[in-house]
């Protein structure tokens, strides 16, 4: 694990994050453990949101005490400034500090919701507010729209920026990368199993751990999780294994969804998790939480090609603003099934 200096914020942080967001669903005695033990080790970046359920009360409860070892990063996804204003009361509260380090308003992803944030009665507002009380350090945003997330970087109205990079999501390489370390932004790389459907874990940490971002949230709630996620970034990495792991991003981000979720399918099958998984699926054959995934959507999936609204044009062709081939995708995955 390396550490770095945190954009402009000054803070040197750990390359591995500790992401909070499943710890509501493991008992409290591991959750307190599981953070604990990370702290011990040296993880000093936790991250966390209004919306994971009681995380925020169980970082609170488990490590307040231990409040200046870790830069503490948490969400709003409110969009105007009253509910900005209450849920940030809410989460110091619930963290049990007088000071959140970050706080990154959540899942941005359109231009009308960035609009909305960024008006006078928007939840930025609210943000700065509490910055100049000093109830927060810096202001962040993260969403599933690298390109948009480019662009609204350019107002110089954030520190930091979290998005996706994993295996079977480099799309922030391109441009959004780039423009933060231009700008001297901290650069935090999210979801790197990639909802865990990328294995193993050890290559699926190194991949973001080889470019350059400051810190990588993993997802953990255990002990024996930290301690793989430390052991996957124990070594630097290479020039030869970079290039394999790159071009194996290359490979598995050929699907080129950005899980925007623009598409939702009225007939509720999770197209993201088709798209990015079929790409996993062709290169390295069913892995468990594919199978799981498959069996479980299955008769969903069969049913896309019935489906009468979708047959002149898919509805969520439609709506992709990269103009993916989904129905294609997921006839693919019937296929697979079917043989
Ligand atoms: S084409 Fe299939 S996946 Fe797309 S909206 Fe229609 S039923 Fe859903
Ligand atoms: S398929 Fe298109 S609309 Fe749906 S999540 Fe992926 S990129 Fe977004």
């Amino acid at each position: 694990m390396r550490y770095s200096i945190f954009g402009k914020t000054g803070y040197k942080v750990s390359s591995l994050g500790f992401g909070a967001m499943n710890l509501p669903g493991v008992p409290y005695e591991q959750a307190d453990k599981a953070l604990n033990y990370a702290l011990d080790q040296g993880i000093n970046y936790i991250d966390t949101a209004a919306a994971y359920r009681n995380s925020e009360e169980i970082i609170g409860r488990s490590i307040a005490g231990r409040r200046d070892e870790y830069f503490l990063a948490t969400k709003t996804n409110k969009r105007d400034y009253e509910s900005a204003r209450q849920e940030i009361e809410n989460s110091l509260n619930k963290l049990r500090t007088d000071t959140i380090d970050l706080l990154q308003i959540h899942y941005v992803n359109y231009e009308h919701e960035f609009e909305k944030v960024m008006a006078e009665d928007g939840a930025y507002r609210a943000a700065l507010e509490a910055r100049g009380a000093g109830k927060i350090r810096f202001i962040g945003i993260t969403g599933h729209r690298p390109d948009l997330l480019t662009r609204w970087i350019e107002s110089g109205s954030f520190d930091q920026v979290l998005f996706h990079l994993n295996l079977a999501q480099p799309f922030a390489l391109e441009q959004l990368i780039p423009a933060l370390t231009r700008k001297q932004m901290g650069k935090v790389a999210m979801k790197p199993l990639s909802g865990g459907f990328i294995q193993p874990v050890e290559k699926a940490i190194r991949y973001p751990y080889s470019q350059d971002v400051h810190v990588t949230i993993s997802g953990m709630v255990s002990v024996d999780e930290v301690r793989e996620n430390l052991r996957a970034q124990e070594q630097e990495v290479g020039t030869e294994e970079r290039e394999e792991l790159e071009s194996l991003a290359m490979e598995l981000g050929g699907h080129n969804c950005r899980r925007c979720n623009y598409c939702s399918c009225p007939i509720g099958i999770p197209i993201p998790d088709v798209m990015i998984s079929s790409r996993i699926r062709n290169h390295f054959g069913l892995l468990p939480k594919g199978d799981a995934f498959y069996q479980k959507h299955k008769d969903k999936l069969f049913s896309c090609a019935d489906y009468e609204p979708c047959k002149e044009q898919p509805l969520c062709e439609q709506k992709c603003p990269y103009h993916l081939p989904m129905q294609t995708v997921i006839q693919q995955s019937v296929s697979y099934f079917s043989n």
